[in-house]
Formats: structure tokens, sequence, C-alpha cells
């Protein structure tokens, strides 16, 4: 098993951990990854740029989106949602707003009752444009791994100044219509410990939580080879039992082990 790079612009229906039925975009061509994160446990690896060409044209993604649209709907498959994940961060789609767009146009002409879903560290929502398309979407599934700015730069490795306040402030804009999801990982990298399950880290968490105040909560563990070597899948039993401390304060929590 190693980490993996989409190759297509739609893939899928997958079986999806947290989403069901899910319909892939990847906004980028072959063997480039993007993301202004480099997660430590990115399931696409770390990032990699081998063109200039960083993105799949506008035109392009709605084309392949409607031809596998169209060709489920003749096969009869049934959708849950059609996702943006794929290889890096969607949002730095320069045209994620004009894209957002015809998605939903086509879901609402092919699959009215499927979800629009995407998987988002939620850095670029101080974008106007970012932020009305997200939402647009029925789920932005947005990402926060640590209240603690040190540990967010340990396993998310941003790529520019980032804080977890600002942070905070800018997924309060979207008054509860968000999902938010956070993954959880002991392990050792790079000289460092990281533990974003201890004692402190989950009370700053649902410190959070209560600013944030998501619609839905969905948190996971590493389930794929990870670009950092000796990290730790933290076990379905421990998940729940931070999930039921959030449940407490009254969230829905989703839990993939
Ligand atoms: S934010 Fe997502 S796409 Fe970006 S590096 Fe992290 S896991 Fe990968």
């Amino acid at each position: 098993m190693s980490t993996f790079l989409f190759e297509g612009i739609v893939f899928g229906p997958i079986k999806s951990r947290r989403l069901g039925i899910s319909l892939g975009i990847n906004l980028l061509p072959k063997g480039n990854k993007l993301c202004n994160f480099n997660c430590i446990y990115c399931e696409c690896g770390w990032n990699k740029i081998n063109n200039k060409n960083h993105f799949h044209s506008r035109n392009d993604v709605k084309e392949a989106l409607e031809t596998k649209l169209i060709d489920l709907k003749k096969q009869g498959v049934s959708l849950d949602t059609i996702t943006f994940s794929g290889n890096g961060e969607p949002t730095m789609y320069p045209e994620f707003a004009g894209i957002i767009d015809d998605t939903i146009e086509l879901r609402n002409q092919h699959f009215p009752d499927a979800k629009v879903s995407v998987l988002s560290n939620g850095t670029l929502v101080h974008h106007e444009a970012v932020f009305n398309a997200l939402k647009k979407v029925g789920r932005a599934i947005l990402k926060l791994d640590s209240a603690i700015d040190a540990t967010v730069k340990l396993m998310n490795n941003p790529q520019f100044d980032y804080s977890v306040s600002k942070v905070i402030d800018r997924f309060k804009a979207f008054n509860g219509n968000m999902v938010l999801q956070t993954m959880f990982l002991r392990g050792n990298y790079d000289g460092n410990i990281i533990d974003n399950t201890t004692e402190h880290e989950i009370r700053l968490w649902l410190d959070t939580v209560k600013q944030i105040n998501p619609k839905e909560i969905m948190i996971y563990t590493i389930d794929r080879e990870t670009p950092a070597k000796g990290l730790e899948k933290i076990p379905l039993s421990e998940l729940e039992q931070i999930a039921d401390r959030a449940r407490l304060l009254g969230y829905t929590v989703q839990v993939s082990g």
C-alpha cells in the first residue's frame, strides 16, 4: 500500500468511509498534487508539481462530469454525493466558484438528490468567491486538526503564515452551515512528537468546536499509507470517546476508524 494520486478528472463512484457513494472530482492533471498545506498524513503524498499546467480547464471538468453523470444515470447507479477532493486543495482552483456553479447545475439536471461536497482545508475561505461557493454547496467539509498553532504546523505543514484563531473566525462566518473535519493521530516525525489526542488538545478542540458551532463533525484517523513514516492510527474506541464528548455538547459526530 502506498500514497496515490488520482489520474482522471472524475473518479468513482467509490464507497467513501465518510460520504457514502461518492463520485469524486480531481482538478489537477496526472502526476500533480497541489495544496497550501503539506500534511504529514496526506493520502496523496507530499506536494508535487510536474508541469505548469496546474489545473484541468473548467470546460474539461464540466464535460467530464456531464459525460459521467449521463453514463451513471443510464446504468441506474445511485449517488449520495459529488465530491471535490482529488490531488490537493480544491479551493485553490482559479475558477472554483464557476466550477461549483457548473456542478450544481449538472447535479440538478441528472442527480437532483445527490449532495455536492467539498473536502477542503478551509484556508481560503477569506476569499469572498470561495466563501460564497462553499456556502452554496450542501456540504463544505472544512479541516481543523488542532486548536493549537504548533500542532497544526507539525501535522499540516502550512505553506504560509497560519493562525488557528483567524481560521476559527472565518469558520464562524458560516453560521453553522459547514461540517468540521478533524484527523486524529499520534506519532513521531522529524524529531517531533505529535499527538492531538492528549487531554489538553481535546479540551481546546472542544472549546473550538463550540465557537465554530458546525452542523456536523467528522473525526477520523489514518486509513492508508502516509508520506511521513512513524505515524500511528488512533483506535476506534478512542475516537468514539472523543466523539462522545462532542455529542454531549449536542453535536452530531461521525467517526471513521
Ligand atoms: S489539506 Fe488535504 S490535500 Fe492538502 S495536504 Fe492536507 S490532506 Fe493533503
